[in-house]
């Protein structure tokens, strides 16, 4: 048995978001066309005696129970009551709090990589309940790639993987908390960007996808950070490329240009421009 694993942690856009229903238990459903990306976390977990420590050079995100790495591997270990401990070692590039679900990811790639340490069946209901337990997104970086997802983000539907393509993310120096914005969300009805997406996901055709891409939280997330609206409607206005929010925001994607157009006409925005590439579910070893 292997003592030791590196798993990588890709975020993820949310291509379409909608918001279908406030549930009774206060989450939301949702119909979300999510998207995996080469901007990555990076862990190692290393098998140790007893225990589970958590190393990171991070700053910005919690280093003890509270940190969904460490979460993911508190749960494997209770429940499949493994033997020992494990060290986590987390190198964080995707920015927290940004609408890309790094926290998400980490824990999900803790999941992988535990399961591959102790040979355990990956998709199992067991380790499927793990992952819902922890946060909405989880389940689907047990998947990645291109993916439909629904329910409170528990419900993953195969679709067939987008071509890879360069995208360009713009991230803002505050985070917005998911909570925060869904509290703005008034039950406006769905445009039902998903189901219209679909077809063109089908077809593999970026250019219809983008289309019809976009996100039922913007308006909620531009009330809580306005410069958020100020940057879309520069892109926009200067046809710079089709751009919306992802997940609950801040960070904004845009389609079909590159970074250093953008950041000529974004001048005077305290924002941080980067391209980067779509990512097929390929990082997940089978
Ligand atoms: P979500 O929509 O899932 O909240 P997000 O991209 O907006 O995603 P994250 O970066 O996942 O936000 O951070 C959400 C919260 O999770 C933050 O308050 C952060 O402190 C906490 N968190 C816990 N563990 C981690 C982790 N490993 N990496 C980043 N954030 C983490």
């Amino acid at each position: 048995m292997a003592k030791k694993v590196n798993v990588v942690a890709p975020a993820k856009i949310n291509i379409t978001l909608d918001v279908i229903k406030k549930r009774s238990d206060g989450f939301h459903n949702i119909e979300s066309i999510m998207q995996t990306l080469e901007l990555e976390d990076s862990l190692n977990l290393q098998l140790i005696n007893q225990g589970i420590q958590l190393e990171t050079e991070a700053s910005n995100i919690p280093l003890g129970e509270e940190n969904l790495a460490w979460k993911a591997a508190r749960l494997m270990f209770e429940k499949f009551k493994l033997p020992g401990g494990v060290k986590l070692t987390l190198k964080k590039n995707i920015p927290v709090q940004a609408g890309l679900a790094g926290g998400s990811t980490d824990a999900a790639a803790v999941i992988r990589g535990i399961a591959e340490l102790f040979e355990l069946e990956p998709y199992s209901t067991k380790i499927l309940e793990i992952a819902a337990s922890i946060g909405s997104d989880v389940t689907y970086f047990l998947f990645g790639g291109t993916k439909l997802v629904s329910g409170k983000g528990e419900k993953i539907w195969e679709l067939p993987d987008l071509p890879p393509k360069k995208i360009c993310l713009i991230t803002f120096p505050f985070g917005l908390s998911t909570p925060g914005v869904y509290r703005y969300w008034r039950g406006r009805e769905t445009l039902h960007r998903s189901r219209k997406v679909l077809p063109a996901v089908f077809s593999g055709s970026w250019e219809k996808v983008e289309k019809e891409a976009g996100n039922d939280l913007e308006p909620y997330a531009i009330k809580k950070a306005p410069v958020i609206g100020k940057v879309l409607e520069k892109i926009r206005k200067a046809g710079l490329g089709p751009a919306h929010l992802s997940g609950s925001g801040p960070t904004i994607v845009v389609y079909d240009t590159g970074a250093e157009l953008l950041k000529k006409e974004l001048g005077g925005f305290r924002i941080k421009i980067f391209n980067t590439r779509t990512k097929e579910k390929d990082f997940i070893k089978k």
